[in-house]
């Protein structure tokens, strides 16, 4: 069993984006800008977005943080974007989610200029990911790809069962996978809360990719021996032991699951901080768009 090592090649990635911001500061060109805007206080956002602006700072980009208040009203919000939108200096900025509830999510999303939608949840650029055109990819399908390359795991013809159908991760997962590319040409079956005999789908699998937020649901008696697995969950799960009080938990029973997978990531550690270093991948080629 290979461990598929996110944390390793999330520091990979970074020394690479570093290396070509050197050279881009050494050549008098701009140096990428992100900025992030966070609504609120929730404690994993919070925890999200500072090692996102971290990462930031590990690469020489500059960052910028919008942090607003938990009242902040959706028109406040959307001028907080238009300026983001406006402003020449900044290459790409997010809006951390899940936002307040008086904000609608949707609007927000709408709002941001597809040039600058480093996190590729724009409508304009989801449909150019669909129809195999270039543009950003959201970050965690596309640190799942990388991950995949760089750890040489063969997609093609393969059976993929891909968990869950957020706009985010699992959809996306679904359609890159699928697609004629070098990492792709896959069978996928995705499937969702209202998929009937689960276990008999996912017994069927090369790769499984869990991405329905329930803490340790896949077990080892529902996959098949030589199985690559691809946590994408994290779950506060309570735990007394912590200091903290709470442990974070995948989508995936490693314990079992890992006697017969082939290759697997770990929660934490897999999936996590390659969606970081996907982030920083899509900023890099936002400022080199605007060049
Ligand atoms: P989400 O929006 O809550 O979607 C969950 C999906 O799972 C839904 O499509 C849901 O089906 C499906 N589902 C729920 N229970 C199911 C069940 N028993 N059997 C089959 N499918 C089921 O979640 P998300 O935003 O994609 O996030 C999923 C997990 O990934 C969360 O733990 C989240 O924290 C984590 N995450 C991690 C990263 C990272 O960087 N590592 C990034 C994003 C998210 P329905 O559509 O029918 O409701």
């Amino acid at each position: 069993m290979v461990i598929l090592d996110g944390k390793k090649t999330s520091n990979d990635l970074k020394d690479e984006i570093a290396i070509a911001v050197a050279k881009r500061r050494s050549e008098g060109k701009k140096i990428p800008h992100l900025a992030a805007i966070l609504v609120g206080t929730d404690g994993a956002s919070m925890t999200y977005v500072n090692s996102k602006v971290k990462s930031c700072e590990k690469v020489g980009f500059n960052s910028t943080l919008i942090d607003l208040p938990e009242d902040t009203t959706e028109d406040q919000l959307l001028n907080e974007i238009d300026d983001l939108n406006k402003d020449n200096d900044i290459d790409g900025f997010i809006v951390q989610l899940p936002l307040p509830k008086q904000i609608d999510e949707q609007k927000v999303l709408m709002a941001v200029d597809p040039n600058k939608d480093v996190d590729g949840f724009h409508p304009v650029n989801v449909g150019k990911m669909t129809l195999d055109l270039p543009t950003f990819l959201p970050a965690t399908p596309y640190g799942i790809m990388e991950l995949l390359k760089r750890y040489k795991v063969e997609t093609s013809g393969k059976n993929v069962v891909v968990i869950g159908r957020s706009h985010i991760v699992g959809r996306p997962m679904s359609i890159l996978l699928s697609q004629k590319r070098d990492v792709g040409n896959a069978t996928v079956t995705l499937v969702h809360s209202r998929t009937k005999n689960l276990e008999e789908i996912t017994k069927e699998a090369d790769i499984i990719v869990a991405a329905l937020g329930k803490a340790e649901f896949l077990t080892g008696d529902m996959v098949k021996d030589g199985v690559t697995i691809i946590d994408v969950g994290i779950t506060r799960v309570k735990d007394d032991s912590k200091k903290r009080g709470y442990r974070l938990a995948g989508d995936v029973d490693f314990e079992s699951v890992s006697k017969k997978a082939g290759f697997i990531t770990p929660v934490p550690g897999g999936v996590g901080p390659m969606t970081i270093a996907m982030l920083l991948k899509n900023t890099l080629l936002a400022c080199e768009n605007r060049d």
